[in-house]
């Protein structure tokens, strides 16, 4: 690991042990402390003010220069220092100036007591994890000049995505042999299976069917999401149905993968945004078969909404639930999904179920989670770890981040830029009315035109782009003192914001696992990201506040 050390000397130590005073002192140390550690130390990475008071946070050249080194990737991963008091006098400038540093991934050590510093308080913890939300906004910005990279190659006929079931991806590489793009090829192996599918759909079989036969038989499937199930799920068969890919259209910019949360979460893109190419070599399922199956999908969605009110009530989006995609079957550790069943005389009720049991037929666990008490269990104990005062804090603290990235200063030059071209074509024009030779000035007024209508078109895209910088600022804002403010309410009442906040506020997944023998009994466990254990019995058949504690 490469280490990093940030000496100081001051005129204001009167409480520090007389041999640490000297900076030379505290390097050498320093450097002996991450030699027993087994750590590299580059001279490059060495800081040292020398004679600076630590109350002058912004004179210290070499403290600026290690927080300059921080962006965009940190080339160190640990920082040494003798103790917290190098950094500064002001607890919360030196606060401050540590939870950047360890933002930017550096663990940071004090040789004189041995001991690392990490982030102790909860609103240091949920701050992190919020973090990620704030990065989202300005990975969206990004995002957009990804996009348009996308379409440009989308439109040559090439490879965008990442890797389709029936097809390997071919790097084709130019006369120089350098990597000019990526091309499809289809596998045989997989394209049977694919043609098999859209059979058994224009012979009247379902999705589910059909999934439970591709793996009853073993057959191969499309590489499997993290942590679910190598196995043909009713959505994937779904999928293959419903890939124009496979009739050799290639549609791209269909959807966009991510909401403003930056959670996981495919969203229609207008109709208007497809770019579809045609690539006959790609067909795999023959235009007949192709429009058997879909003339079955269609009468069966006819047949569907004849018969049913109102669509799917249970399976809809998963992001109507709060567990869905963050709890897990303990059998499997497959993912839960959402059923409706009936309940009592009165009605139906909604539960989480093991979704390799129900859809692909390969986990034994076979009980039904009801929702509420489910959701119940996990709700109270991010409460409890999460109060409202952390959240506030939380939320200043991601806005502060946000809004020092704020496009001012660009706008700033742009607009005296623009100011000098005005005055020159004010000019220009003037001397133009006064000559009689006017060819060159004209010319010459022309450019000026011309980069003055570049450099206006530019401002307006930083003043748009910085209005919506602050209103996103201003939603997330709302957003976050909203969850604080109401916590209950709002995770009944707005499921989507609940899921993000509870999936910052868990360290990995939810399990339930049914206890063998009963059919109404679950432990629950997890861990939160500030610290707190999840472990529960969920035994709905109780009042759900009398939760035993395992
Ligand atoms: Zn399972």
């Amino acid at each position: 690991m490469q280490a990093a050390v940030y000496a100081r000397k001051s005129t204001d130590q009167g409480g520090v042990a007389e041999d640490q005073k000297s900076v030379t002192r505290q390097i050498e140390t320093a450097k002996a402390y991450a030699a027993r550690k087994g750590w590299t130390v580059d001279d490059r990475y060495v800081f040292l003010d020398d004679g600076i008071s630590g109350a002058e946070f912004s004179k210290r050249p070499d403290f600026l220069r290690l927080m300059n080194a921080l962006k965009p990737k940190p080339p160190f991963q640990v920082l040494i220092m003798s103790e917290e008091s190098r950094l500064g006098r002001e607890q919360l400038e030196v606060g401050y100036a540590l939870k950047q540093i360890m933002q930017a991934g550096v663990r940071v050590f004090f040789y004189m007591e041995d001991r690392e510093r990490t982030l102790d308080s909860p609103t240091d913890k949920i701050m992190l994890s919020l973090a990620a939300f704030a990065d989202e906004l300005e990975r969206e910005k990004a995002r957009q000049r990804v996009t348009d990279a996308m379409t440009r190659k989308a439109r040559a006929g090439h490879v965008t995505g990442g890797a389709v079931f029936g097809y390997r991806n071919i790097e084709v590489q130019d006369q120089l042999g350098n990597r000019s793009h990526v091309d499809r090829q289809i596998v045989e192996r997989e394209a049977e299976i694919i043609r098999h599918i859209f059979q058994r759909c224009a012979s009247g079989q379902g999705f589910k069917a059909i999934a439970k036969e591709l793996n009853a038989l073993g057959a191969p499937s499309p590489r499997a999401q993290q942590g679910r199930s190598q196995s043909w799920a009713p959505s994937s068969v779904r999928e293959v149905l419903l890939r124009d890919h496979y009739r050799g259209h290639i549609v791209y910019n269909q959807t966009r993968k991510r909401d403003r949360w930056g959670q996981h979460k495919q969203t229609a893109r207008p109709e208007s945004d497809w770019i579809i190419t045609e690539k006959p070599d790609l067909r795999i399922v023959p235009e007949e078969l192709w429009s058997a199956a879909h003339q079955r999908i269609e009468t069966a969605r006819a047949v569907y909404m004849k018969t049913s009110t109102g669509g799917r009530p249970a399976m809809g989006s998963p992001a109507k639930y709060l567990l869905t995609t963050l709890a897990l079957c303990g059998r499997c550790g497959g993912p839960l999904q959402v059923s409706s069943r009936p309940h009592g005389k009165t009605g139906r009720r909604l539960f989480y179920c093991c979704s390799n049991h129900r859809e692909r037929g390969v986990c034994s666990n076979d009980t039904f989670v009801p929702m509420d008490e489910a959701n119940g269990s996990v709700i109270d104990v991010v409460h409890d770890a999460l109060g409202a005062k952390v959240l506030e804090d939380a939320a200043a603290l991601v806005i502060e981040r946000i809004q020092d990235d704020r496009p001012a200063d660009r706008l700033k030059h742009l607009e005296a830029e623009l100011q000098q071209l005005d005055r020159q074509v004010t000019k220009l024009s003037r001397i133009i009315l006064e000559q009689e030779d006017v060819d060159s000035l004209v010319k010459q007024l022309q450019e000026t035109e011309r980069r003055r209508k570049a450099l206006r078109v530019d401002r307006d895209a930083i003043v748009a782009q910085s209005r919506q910088g602050s209103r996103n600022v201003g939603r997330l804002r709302e957003d976050l003192l909203g969850l604080a403010g109401s916590w209950r309410t709002q995770v009944t009442e707005d499921v989507g914001q609940a899921r993000a906040i509870i999936a910052a506020m868990l360290d990995g997944r939810v399990t339930f696992t049914p206890v063998e023998g009963m059919r109404r009994l679950w432990t629950v466990t997890g861990r939160t990201t500030l610290g707190s254990l999840i472990g529960k019995v969920l035994d709905p058949d109780t009042d759900w506040n009398g939760f035993l504690e395992s």
